[in-house]
């Protein structure tokens, strides 16, 4: 078969692939539990259904816009006004069918062949994929100390004459550290000077615990004329739980937004506009679902972390935001895609290997899920891993014994 050298080079999406093997599995009756996963349980808020229905009452549904429907534009005018302080016009937004189809269109719209992609390490399992599939090359900074949290010291090091733009994904995906205030700032500065496209994936940026609130990029912005090459990506998957409407967007100047437009109006055309009327009704609506899936996440965490912490040879930085955490098991093994495996045959706990994220000997786990998932899933962990623990373990009526310490 004449598979392209394009295609061979891009991996099947880790994330999408543990999704459909934890159903498999639990289809067949097996007692699963889904620490892989990357959406919130809760419903969509009431009114983004009810916008979306109404709509959908009138039996009109048309093509959109390729760059999104004038409502949903508005609204997102005011968030960004809300939250972002931002004054924003209507050509510098492109609505897209989900963030990951903003980034996607935004690399294309930005890269020539080999031009390169700065991010930093744990990344988001898409990043490299996507820039190799607008031709571009990945190029990951891994943080020395063990932090996460890079310096802009080891960012400027590998931007060269092919640099194109950064990819900031803070508070970040796998591991839920939000970079400081003073590495936002620093990094707007430095993309500026170098005339280098900094790209803000603030996706998770409402989703922050302890008080703490997501720095503002514009905050630091010296170019605010038409011409910024400052963007931001943002969309209604995680803050609103709705990530089966794929609804995201990018804000961006309004050269590169119309590239972007074109591009996505042969790709895709615009969104599918049912989804739209829902992104609307969850932007224009009550908005008290955020801060009820915060805290429910935040708890969550809190009992994660902890449960986590007690297991000795974990090491582990407690999340600032998102949902899920990064701890390094390579005390107990440090081929991540090894222990995800064992973990998965031997107690029914689906993970995502760190390799997957830039990072060995890592695991990311989620705790989007029941409060009864995050606990027993742990605890199957523990169990797995720690040579002290009891020797049999029951799953449901099922009788597990360890026979591998
Ligand atoms: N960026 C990050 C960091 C993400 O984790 C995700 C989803 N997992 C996306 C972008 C894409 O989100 P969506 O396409 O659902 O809007």
């Amino acid at each position: 078969m004449s598979i392209s050298q394009l295609a061979r080079s891009i991996k099947q999406s880790p994330t999408l692939k543990l999704n459909e093997t934890a159903a498999r599995l639990r289809e067949k009756g097996e007692p699963v539990i889904h620490l892989g996963g990357g959406e919130p349980k809760s419903k969509a808020p009431i009114d983004a259904v009810v916008n979306c229905a109404t709509q959908l009452n009138t039996g009109d549904v048309k093509y959109a816009p390729a760059d999104g429907i004038t409502d949903l534009k508005k609204a997102i005018i005011r968030y960004m006004e809300d939250h972002y302080h931002h004054v924003v016009s209507p050509n510098q937004v492109v609505v897209s069918s989900g963030a990951k189809q903003s980034i996607m269109i935004l690399l294309y719209a930005l890269l020539e062949p080999k031009d390169e992609v700065i991010f930093p390490a744990p990344y988001w399992v898409s990043y490299p994929e996507m820039v190799k599939l607008a031709g571009g090359v990945p190029v990951v900074v891994t943080p020395e100390d063990g932090s996460f949290q890079p310096t802009v010291e080891e960012v400027a090091e590998v931007i060269g004459s092919y640099t194109k733009a950064v990819i900031v994904n803070s508070p970040n995906n796998p591991c839920g550290v939000m970079y400081s205030k003073d590495f936002i700032a620093e990094m707007v500065t430095l993309c500026e000077k170098k005339g280098l496209y900094l790209v803000m994936d603030d996706l998770y940026n409402r989703l922050v615990f302890d008080g703490k609130t997501a720095p503002n990029c514009y905050e630091f912005a010296r170019a605010k004329s038409d011409r910024s090459k400052l963007v931001v990506v943002q969309g209604v998957s995680k803050m609103y739980a709705m990530t089966g409407f794929r609804i995201g967007w990018a804000i961006v100047n309004p050269e590169v937004a119309e590239a972007m437009t074109n591009i996505q109006s042969h790709q895709t055309s615009g969104p599918a506009t049912p989804s739209q009327w829902a992104a609307v009704g969850a932007l224009n609506g009550v908005q008290s679902t955020i801060e009820s899936l915060r805290l429910t996440l935040e708890n969550n965490r809190n009992v994660m972390v902890r449960r986590l912490q007690a297991i000795e040879g974990i090491k582990l930085n407690k999340p600032d935001g998102t949902f899920y955490c990064f701890p390094d098991f390579s005390a107990f093994e440090r081929d991540s895609q090894k222990l995800a495996e064992f973990l998965l045959e031997k107690v029914r706990v689906v993970t995502v290997p760190g390799k997957e994220f830039g990072m060995e000997g890592h695991l990311r786990l989620s705790f989007c899920g029941t409060m009864k998932d995050c606990l027993e899933g742990v605890e199957r962990i523990q169990w797995a891993l720690d040579a002290s623990a009891p020797n049999e373990l029951y799953l449901g009526e099922r009788k597990l014994v360890r026979d591998w310490l």
